[in-house]
Formats: C-alpha cells, structure tokens, sequence
C-alpha cells in the first residue's frame, strides 16, 4: 500500500493498471475502521491491484475535481478510467470485494477468498452492538482493565447518531445533535482502550461456545458475551422512504415531535404506538392524519377513544403509503385505497412511521429465551439465560427504551461482568 499526493497521481492512477484510492482523512472513525481492510487486502492482492491511499485535507483540489466530498471514499481505476462504483461511509470487507471484483473477476476474487488464513483472537468479553449502550458497556468494562472488543455491523453510535438532536440526555443545558452526542460517547470509549471492529460481517455467532465469527474469517473468542444489538423500526419499503429518513420522515415522536409545532404531520399506523405517538404530537403538530390500512384502528380502546375526541386528529382508514416524495420543505405522501385501488397525495410537513420495531437477533438468537415479542430476557445483572451472556439496551425485553436506559443496563452489566472476572 502506497501514500501519493495530487503531484504524482497522474502517473500512479492515471497511466494505467488496476487501482483502488482512498480518500481519506485524519480524525475520521469511518477511515479509522477502513485502514485495517484495506492495509489487509493489499497484502492479499500484491501485484494484481495497486492500493493506493491520499489525504484528501492536504489534495482538496483534486478531490474536488473528483466529486468526493466525504471520507473516506474508494474510488477503482483501471487503465487509467474510473470504474465500477464508489464507496464511502463505513465500508465493509465485503464490499471492498465486490468492488475489486470488477477489476479481476470473479475466479480471482474466489482464489484470494480461498487463500486466507483464518485467525482467532481472544478477548475477555465481546460486545455485539456500538450504540450507547455497548459503548458503555465498554467503557466501564475497559476502565476495570478488562479485555473487551466492541463489534459493530456499521459504525459505532446506534440510533443516537442518526438522531437529528437529543435534548434529553442528562449533563448537558443545550440539546445536542446527535452525531456528536454519540461521537464523543465513542471517543471515550476507544481513547480508553477498548478494540473496535466495526462495518464488519457478523457472520455467525456462537452464543453457548462465545465464538463470534467476522467477515467470514476471523473469530473472536471470549470469555462472555454482551448482546446490544438494539432495534430496528419496521420499514414499509416504498420509494422515498430510506431517503427521506431524518429529513421529514421519522419512527420516533419523543425525539422529533417537538420540530412540528404548529406544523401537519402525517402518521402511518392504527396499532397502540401509533395512536399514543399521535396523541403526543399532537402536543405539538396543528393537524395530523393517521392513515391505517385496516378499517378499525388496533389501539387498546381507551386510546382510541383519545385519540377520536381530539379534534387536531383525522383518519384515512383502508389505505397504504406508497410512496414518499419532498417538495421544497413539504412532504407529498401517495396513498392507495385497498379496495379501489385509486391513489391520491397527502401533502404534510413531516411523517412520523410507527408500524413497529424489532429486535436485531437476526444472526444470534439461538437458544435464548425470549419474551412474546422476540425480545431478550435479562435478569437485574442483564444475564439471559445462556451462561455467561448478557443483553443490554433496547434489545432487552423492558418497558422503556431511551438512551439512558440502554447505558444504564451497560452499566450493570459491566459491573456484573466485572466481579465474575476479578473473582
Ligand atoms: C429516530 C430515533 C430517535 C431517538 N431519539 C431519542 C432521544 O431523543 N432520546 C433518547 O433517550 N432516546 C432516543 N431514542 C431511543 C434511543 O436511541 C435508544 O433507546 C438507544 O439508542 C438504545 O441503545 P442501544 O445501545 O440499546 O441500541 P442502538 O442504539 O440501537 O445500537 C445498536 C447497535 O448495534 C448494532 N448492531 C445491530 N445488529 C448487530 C449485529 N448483528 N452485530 C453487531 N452489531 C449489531 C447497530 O449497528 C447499532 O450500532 C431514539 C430512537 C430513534 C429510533
């Protein structure tokens, strides 16, 4: 792997062969977590591929000329074009090889895949999930001295970080914008010590065995297990809706009402969180219209009931969204009704999506006793019922789920961990 700068990029990326560049820069966590990959394949691809890396703070200009406007971002050259797409954000192992697939093909990708060594790396206790919980988790466990690895399918923070502000966590007078609220939990975490593998694979997880196999290759084996993988809100998986997310879209009220004073929001759901959200922007919002695909709502009676006395609340039963769209500052919603099928526009301000959440146990919830809506059970120290694993946060089967309730359950259950260990 090889540094260049804008004065010699012509001749290293440009006069031909096949390159891969990263544009990165300095204080960057995504950059942070590519290094190790890429440094990684390099050595696997030797002379097949070129690695080259640029600082794009000091070569501005010709990131600039080449449209990156983030870091890090992978760009693939080969004889002396740009090919395939681009990468950026925290970039996965897998999608590195997807990408370098383009330039050698498939069979060569399939032999370097072959040719890797598998490794093993020991640790004290494994924590599965960054968000605020796990990040606390490590933070308590690191500064007890004991060994623990952060592992994380994207990067560290959770929900916190793609939360636009956070105005209810504690010690702090002004709300805070979420990334940097979650940033700088991160940052204490990691400056103490503790490992991070982040943008991995979580390939396989053996909760009785405490093997946890990343990106197909390499295997951490602990002592104990922390699981924090938190939530993840049903989609409805139309168009516009992954796009707007954040930017009118949103599947919390607590956190995002309060930016829709006065304003028409649109809320999609009839189920008990649908109708108790409604109520509570309506606190706020001047109109809502709750649009329901049954002809009933499926709230507990005694929220119906509120919610049909409140005048700021309309219905549109037996209809779906099917589609989101932004236009300037205003929200269009395309609905369809069920029976006839004819589709019409909701113009509003901002959506609020509460069609449920789920657990993400996807890779690991084998043998764990789970409570009647999949989530984990875990006693006052957080242990489940698996020897020797832990569940933290708002994977955990509790009534609340709030940023200081995810830490303090990654409080006990360090602490806990802690005194098994020194034991
Ligand atoms: C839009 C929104 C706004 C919110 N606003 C607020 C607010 O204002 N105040 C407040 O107190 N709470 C708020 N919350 C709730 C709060 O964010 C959560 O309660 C809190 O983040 C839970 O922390 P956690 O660590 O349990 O899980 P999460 O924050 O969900 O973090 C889980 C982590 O696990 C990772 N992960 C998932 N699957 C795997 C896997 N298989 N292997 C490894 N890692 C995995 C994820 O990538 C993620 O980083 C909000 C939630 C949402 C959705």
């Amino acid at each position: 792997m090889k540094e260049i700068s804008a004065r010699n990029f012509e001749h290293e990326v440009l006069e031909g062969g096949k390159i891969v560049l990263d544009f990165y820069s300095s204080e960057c966590p995504p950059c942070e977590a590519l290094a190790p990959k890429f440094e990684a394949l390099s050595d696997l691809f030797g002379n097949d591929i070129k690695f080259l890396k640029i600082f794009r703070q000091e070569n501005r200009t010709l990131a600039e000329k080449f449209g990156v406007s983030s870091s890090p971002t992978v760009l693939f050259f080969e004889d002396g074009k740009e090919v395939g797409f681009r990468l950026s954000g925290g970039i996965k192992r897998a999608e590195l090889f997807e990408g370098l697939k383009i330039l050698v093909g498939k069979d060569t990708i399939n032999e370097v895949k072959s040719s890797i060594e598998p490794t093993t790396t020991h640790c004290d206790v494994a924590i599965l999930g960054g968000g605020p919980g796990g990040l606390t988790a490590g933070l308590y466990l690191c500064q007890a001295k004991i060994d623990a690895i952060i592992i994380d399918i994207g990067l560290p923070g959770g929900h916190v970080s793609t939360t636009h502000q956070i105005s209810n966590y504690p010690g702090f007078i002004d709300p805070q914008p979420g990334y940097l609220l979650s940033h700088n939990m991160s940052e204490q975490t990691k400056r103490c010590g503790t490992t991070y593998k982040v943008a991995v694979d979580v390939t396989h997880v053996d909760l009785e065995s405490k093997e946890i196999l990343i990106d197909e290759y390499e295997t951490i084996k602990a002592k104990k297990i922390i699981i924090a993988t938190g939530t993840s809100p049903n989609l409805l998986n139309v168009p516009g809706e992954a796009e707007l997310k954040g930017n009118g879209i949103s599947y919390c009220a607590t956190c995002d009402a309060k930016y829709f004073i006065d304003r028409e929001v649109v809320v999609i759901g009839g189920g008990n969180s649908a109708i108790e959200e409604a109520d509570f922007i309506s606190k706020f919002a001047r109109k809502i219209t709750i649009v329901h695909q049954f002809d009933k709502l499926q709230a507990n009676k005694q929220a119906q009931e509120k919610a049909f006395a409140n005048p700021k609340i309309n219905f549109i039963f037996e209809h779906e969204p099917r589609s989101f769209k932004k236009h300037e500052s205003k929200l269009i919603t395309e609905i369809e009704e069920l029976k006839s099928g004819k589709r019409k526009e909701i113009i509003s301000d901002g959506v609020f999506i509460f069609i449920g959440m789920k657990p993400n146990l996807e890779v690991l919830s084998e043998g764990l006793e789970l409570d009647n809506w999949g989530y984990i059970k875990a006693d006052e120290d957080m242990r489940t019922n698996i020897k020797d694993v832990f569940a933290i946060g708002d994977v955990t089967s509790k009534k609340y789920r709030q940023i200081t309730t995810a830490i303090a359950d990654g409080t006990i259950a360090a602490i806990a961990i802690t005194r098994e260990l020194d034991k």
